[in-house]
């Protein structure tokens, strides 16, 4: 471990890394090598930062499996080097990305921090030097040598939420993202805040794990009124898939029709996994509340509990990439492998 800390900051792409070029009034790619120019701040803090970017930047929406991969293997390869990481990446599809690296690394003892921003760097009002300043200070903090923080973590408008509980709520407005089924982790004033029992205690001692197997064969059906047969049909009959993740209403509930429960019935027989989560935005799936998911208890559909939808994807193509065994699937999707559930 170094005196100062020595982050990572690694740059994928989105708004956060543009600046106005002011001669042309037009947003550019942000020069990361100039990173200190740009924000002087960053000399404050007592930390050595380096970075790193992807060579194609990319919007968010525009973020894969293979980035996925690529980003871990970044993380994985300077793992050692540094005491801590600091991911800048697209708002849009941040959770997806946070959420699937925190079940890539099994073991994590080091700090890696998403942020990102609603405004480029370079805006006069922009909330990106904030976001970004606080994820380095954050990635940094230790208590004893240690690293305060050990786990995926995502930094948004002077909030430090668990990466896996998050959600993105809102286009618009700085508060971009809420984690509506755990606590937030920290919380940025005049102070840093950390919310020392919310944090994931690591086990000491047991070697980093980077699985970077992850299966794409899933679909998301999410149910409205009036759903029709053919459209679920359609979407359980899926090549090569393997996976569902079934969003439903309330607590877990769906149309009780028999052509409904059959067809997913007949899609568990053939060996698909499926997922129940649900709609709201916070609260938990409990499967035989309601009559309307007595049945999908019966017939073996596994409950998401409060898992986000986000979440509840990363999980199932990061489960079906290892290869989880099919009697073994239920039990281990339905505990918490990375706080990503109560
Ligand atoms: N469309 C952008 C992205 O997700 C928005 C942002 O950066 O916040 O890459």
């Amino acid at each position: 471990m170094t005196e100062t800390s020595k982050i990572l900051l690694i740059y994928t792409g989105g708004t956060i890394g543009m600046v106005k070029n002011y001669d042309t009034g037009a947003l550019q790619a942000f020069d990361f090598d100039k990173l200190l120019q740009h924000i002087p701040e960053l000399r404050l803090l007592n930390c050595q930062i380096e970075s790193f970017s992807f060579q194609k930047p990319i919007d968010s929406s525009n973020m894969n499996t293979k980035h996925w991969v690529k980003l871990a293997s970044i993380i994985e390869k300077n793992y050692t080097t540094y005491d801590g990481f600091v991911v800048l990446h697209g708002s849009d599809t941040m959770s997806y990305t946070a959420s699937t690296i925190s079940f890539m690394f099994e073991n994590l003892a080091k700090p890696v921090i998403f942020t990102g921003s609603q405004l480029p760097i370079g805006d006069l009002r922009t909330d990106a030097k904030e976001n970004l300043i606080t994820s380095v200070e954050i990635a940094s903090a230790q208590k004893n040598g240690k690293p305060i923080v050990a786990e995926v973590c995502l930094y948004f408008e002077y909030k430090l939420y668990r990466a896996n509980r998050t959600t993105k709520i809102s286009s618009e407005q700085f508060e971009a993202f809420s984690s509506p089924n755990y606590s937030q982790l920290a919380e940025s004033g005049v102070h840093l805040k950390f919310n020392t029992n919310a944090l994931y205690q690591p086990k000491t001692m047991v070697p980093l794990k980077v699985r970077k197997k992850l299966s794409q064969d899933i679909v998301l059906l999410k149910l409205f009124p009036g759903i029709t047969k053919q459209t679920v049909a359609c979407m359980l009959s899926v090549k090569n898939l393997k996976g569902v993740v079934l969003e439903t209403y309330g607590s877990g509930n769906a149309p009780s029709n028999d052509w409904f429960v059959t067809l997913l019935q007949k899609a568990i027989n053939n060996g698909i996994h499926i997922v129940n989560v649900t709609q709201c935005v916070a609260g938990s799936v409990l499967q035989g509340r309601y009559e309307t998911s007595v049945k999908l208890k019966k017939i073996g559909i596994i409950s998401g509990k409060d898992i986000t939808t986000e979440s509840a994807i990363a999980k199932l193509m990061y489960l079906l990439g290892e290869g989880v065994p099919n009697q073994r699937f239920k039990e281990i999707f339905e505990g918490s492998l990375r706080g990503e559930m109560s």
